[in-house]
């Protein structure tokens, strides 16, 4: 499940819950439901999402009080101007190549610079596409490092090294070509996501994929809606859509069953998922040393033939972009501890984990071994032992800091983005503003936090002359600078990195320009 955002920020991010509902401003980065849980019974306006989503949500859930007005739209690679009695803001939507309509969004505003990745698969593309000043280049720190990312470290503790979603793609088509004698090719592509793999298939043999409405109708709906070149209504069809659940391995034998006793040769059946490689508790060797192959498909013990397809970040992926953004602040969206094993978070913060979980013994005898178990998977324990009266010096992830008095928290450089990094500025009003200062149900941590950010971000707020209702002309904005405080550690820390860093992609922006150009020339 999604967190909540801190109490100090007036957004909620893919979180719909009564706490979420007093949240001035409603954003959901893709249509996954358990993104959505609860959308329909605490939704209100305004929810910025994109157009395929809101169109995915808006199908899931036909009962709910929600309508097209409800929603404010944010496309790949649009920024708009937020208003809030607070201080306006500017969000920024970002591909997250998770699955179809899905983005990552960028706050900027007073409470600092935050990247909420949502469900993400990181790619340098990805990361490339957020401005230049946040992204670090081989042997140099970002201009101006993130303040927090929210990022989705599902795969935080899984060593194995994925495939690209691509690769992955060519090994099941590689497994297809593999089989021509297989008469029907099952595909469990049933999942938001997957409609690549189908249309990848599809386009390579020639073929459409039967879907069965009746029985995979909101699977039905979403490809309608992505690919609907490539569905077929033909049963006869050699490609089909395959259930993933339940009990994926008991019809799977059922089918090759079936074949062998009619004397035809074995269907195909391909699990296009990380599930399986992730599910390693309790299984032989044998069964070990299968799921270590990602480099081609691998067929189970029941016939199911698996394939490493992901669309979450590898762990690789999550240290790569750690390295590369060096955020002050990470904090993991799902819900265990899943970050505690990315290199970032064990170079930057274990040193002073063991400081911190003195103060935290002394002032409370909270007795847990971890400070990022306390504030990433439990973070309602923290109000146990840090009080705003009392505030240890505290690293959360990498350099992440909850004490007032750390200077590396503060803003190394605040700046409003500048038009080339921005395809659109649209501004927004917000009408429906009824946000509760007496917050009883929200937990002291996101008091905490509050305080905090304002604190450490007072020094650089915007005027409301900077980002004014609108629509503004971001380059007439000119933010306070503050000065440049990076300590040695974090020096020390690029100068022993070694990443390479690909070229930065032309700016969105740029791209477009030259397409109306190569448009107005043809
Ligand atoms: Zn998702």
């Amino acid at each position: 499940m999604p967190i909540e955002m801190p109490k100090g920020l007036p957004f909620s991010v893919d979180t719909w819950t009564p706490c979420s509902k007093r949240k001035r401003h409603h954003f959901i980065t893709h249509a996954h439901k358990d993104h959505a849980q609860g959308i329909a019974a605490h939704a209100s306006y305004p929810i910025y999402s994109t157009l395929l989503t809101k169109t995915l949500i808006l199908q899931y859930y036909p009962q709910a009080r929600l309508d097209e007005s409800t929603f404010v739209g944010i496309e790949v690679g649009q920024s708009l101007v937020v208003e809030d009695p607070d201080g306006n803001f500017i969000v920024t939507a970002f591909d997250a190549n998770h699955c179809p309509g899905a983005v990552m969004f960028l706050f900027e505003g007073n409470f600092g610079n935050i990247l909420h990745t949502g469900d993400c698969r990181l790619t340098p593309e990805c990361l490339l596409s957020l401005p230049d000043k946040y992204v670090g280049k081989k042997g140099k720190e970002p201009r101006c490092p993130l303040d927090c990312i929210f990022l989705d470290c599902t795969f935080g503790q899984f060593p194995l090294k994925m495939p690209s979603r691509y690769t992955a793609i060519q090994q099941i088509i590689n497994c297809i070509w593999k089989h021509p004698d297989a008469r029907t090719v099952y595909l469990t592509c049933d999942l938001l996501g997957q409609e690549e793999i189908l249309s990848e298939v599809s386009q390579t043999f020639g073929e459409k994929i039967y879907v069965d409405k009746a029985k995979n109708l909101d699977c039905f709906k979403s490809l309608e809606l992505v690919v609907p070149e490539i569905i077929s209504q033909d049963p006869s069809s050699r490609f089909q859509l395959f259930d993933g659940f339940p009990k994926l391995y008991e019809r799977a034998e059922a089918k090759i069953a079936e074949a062998r006793a009619n004397f035809e040769h074995e269907p195909l059946i391909i699990r296009p998922s990380s599930q399986w490689y992730a599910c390693v508790e309790g299984i032989s060797d044998t069964e070990k040393r299968m799921k270590e192959r990602c480099d081609q498909a691998v067929r189970d013990l029941c016939g199911v033939w698996h394939v490493c397809y992901s669309i979450h970040s590898s762990r690789e992926e999550l240290d790569w972009a750690l390295q590369l953004l060096a955020p002050k602040w990470v904090v993991s969206t799902t819900p265990s501890c899943r970050a505690m094993e990315l290199e970032y978070v064990k170079k930057h913060c274990f040193n002073n984990q063991r400081a911190f979980n003195d103060s935290v013994r002394k002032t409370s005898g909270h007795q847990c071994s971890s400070i990022f178990s306390c504030h990433i998977c439990t973070p309602e324990k923290a109000v146990e032992f840090i009080s705003p009266s009392k505030r240890p010096m505290v690293t959360l992830f990498g350099r992440a800091r909850l004490g007032l008095h750390d200077s590396a928290f503060r803003h190394e450089q605040k700046e409003v983005p500048t038009g080339s990094d921005y395809t659109e500025i649209v501004s927004i009003k917000t009408e429906d503003v009824c946000f509760q200062k007496e917050d009883v149900t929200e937990v002291e941590f996101e008091e905490l936090l509050e305080t905090n950010i304002k604190a450490n971000f007072a020094e650089t707020k915007f005027t409301s002359t900077d980002i004014n209702p609108g629509p503004p002309k971001l380059a007439d904005i000119s933010p306070t600078s503050s000065s440049n405080i990076y300590n040695e550690n974090f020096r020390r820390f690029y100068r022993s990195m070694n990443v390479p860093v690909p070229q930065r992609l032309p700016s969105l922006a740029k791209l477009m320009d030259a397409k109306k150009y190569a448009t107005k020339r043809l």
